[in-house]
């Protein structure tokens, strides 16, 4: 585990992330920033660009996540910190954790999240498993299914992540 940042850092680095969001309510987007302080220090930002990049995915976490991947040329991002003006949800949380990041700060919580309209409860739930209905997931026998994992096992010139 890496080492915890200061609690002014903490604070000035939410502050950049609230700053982003409300700028980005300006600028015609969704209230939400955020930013990857990478381990060599460099600062990464992303806004939620949902609406108009027409993707679903692009909450501003994981913007900032591809931002900091982009900018540093490289897929781990170990020793990195997330900070995020609102309480990351699974999607997000979930890409961290892909990232490799090493600690997460957020500012306001889902309830806030929830009063403006922005309400992913379910979503937990759903990872709670008390509302399987939302989306059925299933596993169908396939022949060949494990072929990519035999191919993946057999290439020498494999990137391991
Ligand atoms: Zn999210």
């Amino acid at each position: 585990m890496d080492a915890q940042p200061s609690a002014a850092d903490i604070q000035d680095f939410l502050g950049q992330a609230i700053n982003l969001a409300v700028q980005n309510v300006a600028d015609g987007g969704g209230p939400f920033g955020a930013l990857v302080v990478t381990a060599d220090g460099k600062r990464h930002f992303g806004v939620n660009r949902v609406t108009r990049d027409n993707d679903p995915t692009a909450h501003a976490e994981v913007v900032a996540i591809r931002t900091a991947a982009a900018e540093s040329a490289n897929f781990d991002l170990s020793g990195a910190v997330l900070y995020a003006s609102c309480e990351p949800c699974p999607l997000c949380l979930a890409a961290a954790l892909w990232a490799r990041i090493g600690r997460v700060y957020f500012a306001a919580d889902r309830h806030g999240a929830a009063a403006a309209g922005f309400d992913d409860a379910l979503f937990y739930e759903y990872f709670d498993g008390t509302r399987p209905e939302l989306m059925p997931v299933s596993q169908t026998d396939v022949p060949t299914s494990n072929v990519p994992f035999d191919a993946w096992r057999d290439n020498p010139d494999r990137t391991e992540y």
